[in-house]
């Protein structure tokens, strides 16, 4: 690996962990976050029922797509602006963090008034025009690792981001394309660990989309924990099966709910705080 390619994202230029405080709660070295929620926005009362669901099983961060860049343009691509309104009224009600990713340039303005989080997605780790400007806003950023990016290059773009003055990352490891067929992706173990030693920044691990197979989400987020992540982000859904987006991956609030007791035990043994 290229010495000092990226210089402020690690320990050498900054020792002590990046711990960040969103409405209170930290993301950060010794304290796991689990953010839950459905992949995409698909209505009002889809949404409250999830989210009320993850309020109730005492987690803090709400995920939930409302521009999906997805695969083929012929599948459901989110309900855009429609999801503001929404997004409001689960922060006012439930008091839920939001974390939403932001796929253009364009969306920047309306989004920061709903979104506590913003997420970058796989595909655009490197829009870098798009990393600038969202990084301007001072907003935490849930940067993913593109599925086919090395470590190296996950970091070059987080680099970007602490340019722009913005030291409020999250680095998310979701798999890679590897030849193995059976699975979506590949969740690359090593990164957790490796992206620890390397940077002072807070890693968590997405094993919905780093698996694609809803039964293994669990073991494999565990393993993330173990492995040293600073929390999960899972795909939660209250009708898997008829969802319009990642439904195979998706996990119930059941699911969720013991994926949570074994996570509980996990910090326990780790000596970490769950949030
Ligand atoms: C998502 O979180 O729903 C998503 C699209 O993830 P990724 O960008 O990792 O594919
Ligand atoms: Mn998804």
């Amino acid at each position: 690996m290229a010495d000092c390619s990226y210089k402020l994202v690690s320990r050498k230029y900054k020792k002590e962990n990046t711990i960040i405080n969103i409405n209170g709660n930290l993301i950060g070295e010794g304290h796991i976050c689990i953010i839950a929620g459905p992949c995409s926005v698909e209505t009002r009362d889809q949404t409250f029922e999830i989210a009320e669901g993850i309020a109730k099983l005492g987690l803090k961060f709400f995920r939930g797509g409302i521009f999906k860049g997805r695969t083929s343009p012929y599948s459901f691509q989110g309900v855009k602006n429609d999801g503001f309104e929404i997004f409001q009224e689960i922060k006012k009600s439930l008091g839920l963090t939001i974390v939403s990713e932001v796929t253009s340039v364009s969306q920047i303005p309306q989004m920061i008034n709903y979104v506590d989080i913003l997420q970058i997605g796989s595909r655009n780790m490197q829009n870098y025009e798009l990393l600038k400007d969202v990084a301007r806003t001072k907003k935490p950023i849930l940067l993913k690792r593109h599925f086919s990016a090395n470590i190296e290059e996950l970091l070059l773009a987080a680099e970007y981001i602490l340019l722009e003055g913005n030291e409020k990352i999250i680095l998310c490891e979701r798999g890679i394309k590897t030849f193995e067929p059976m699975t979506r992706n590949t969740f690359d173990i090593n990164a957790i660990p490796l992206l620890k030693e390397i940077t002072h920044l807070p890693v968590i691990a997405d094993p919905s989309h780093g698996t694609g197979i809803r039964s293994i989400v669990n073991p494999v987020g565990k393993a993330a924990i173990m492995a040293g992540a600073d929390g999960l982000i899972v795909e939660v859904h209250n009708n898997p099966d008829q969802a319009l987006s990642d439904g195979f991956q998706s996990i119930t609030l059941q699911m969720l709910s013991k994926l949570l007791k074994d996570t509980e035990v996990i910090c326990n043994l780790l000596h970490k705080k769950f949030n």
